[in-house]
């Protein structure tokens, strides 16, 4: 048996954390995350993931009738997906985190103003970041009109998805340019390129987002604000990129700043080098695909 409990129990006297840097803040989302992945495995606490919480969270005031204070210590843009729950994957609970959540994790106006008003009014806010997520159907759509325009075609008279489509078609780009400087032009024809080329925009789009928010938000940057980003991966369910110094196409856990400027560059020639990408080239091709 698998449990996740959600627990207020008066006697334990539990205090929320409250990180007071940025660093904390990503701490506290790595080990909840770890905690997250280690569910069913065989080990003790593999079984059974108890997240303690005040009467706060809850909705339930000191004083009766008064409403909570809202207090995160993190603002994150995830995607839409179902799969992808923020808080239960990083093992928090109701007011720890403020979550915009849109397909393919994009930023638009409204997701960027929701973080203003977090940024402006939150004051236990230590982190900004962007979680992207591994088999994203917002940027396999939008990897699908790149590789064949006539896909683009079927959605240009549907303005609001294109606008997804035509927010996530630069780190497509970016990805397609990485994989043949690093695998060759050639590797165009694999027939799981369609795959790779998505995982790797998908980890390039969630950067590229972070990078965003960190120039958007430059004058309010400090230790104690910060932005990170990370990519939920949904076979693994760690969040991280993929590993680029191993042989094995693991998992490199836990929330990374986001590159700059020409880091872009070898930032992600190092994801379509990694192991992790060779692993989807190399797989056995998918019906359909
Ligand atoms: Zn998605």
């Amino acid at each position: 048996m698998i449990e996740i409990v959600w627990r207020y129990e008066p006697a334990d006297e539990f205090v929320e954390p409250s990180p007071e840097t940025c660093a904390e803040a990503v701490q506290l989302i790595n080990e909840g995350n770890a905690a997250f992945a280690r569910l069913g495995t065989d080990t003790a606490d593999g079984q059974r993931l108890v997240l303690p919480v005040t009467p706060e969270d809850l909705g339930l005031g000191h004083v009766p009738g008064e409403a909570p204070r809202q207090a995160p210590f993190a603002a994150l843009v995830g995607c839409a997906d179902a799969r992808v729950p923020l808080e239960l994957l990083m093992s928090q609970s109701a007011n720890d985190i403020f979550v915009v959540r849109v397909a393919g994790n994009v930023l638009a106006n409204e997701g960027v103003g929701s973080l203003d008003y977090a940024v402006t009014n939150l004051t236990d806010l230590r982190l900004l970041g962007v979680i992207g997520h591994t088999g994203c159907g917002a940027v396999g759509a939008a990897v699908d009109s790149y590789l064949r325009p006539v896909n683009y075609l079927g959605v240009t008279h549907n303005l609001p998805l294109r606008s997804l489509i035509d927010a996530l078609m630069a780190s497509v780009r970016g990805a397609d340019v990485a994989l043949q400087r690093s695998h060759g032009a050639e590797v165009t024809h694999n027939p799981n390129y369609r795959s790779a080329l998505a995982d790797t925009a998908i980890i390039l789009n969630a950067a590229v987002a972070a990078d965003c928010l960190r120039t958007h938000f430059a004058s309010v940057m400090s230790d104690s604000l910060g932005v990170a980003f990370g990519v939920y991966d949904l076979a693994s369910r760690v969040i991280g990129i993929p590993d680029a110094t191993s042989f094995e196409p693991t998992w490199q856990a836990g929330l990374l700043t986001p590159p700059s400027g020409t880091e872009f560059v070898d930032f992600i020639g190092d994801v379509a080098k990694s192991a992790y990408i060779a692993s989807l080239l190399a797989a056995e091709p998918t019906a359909g695909h």
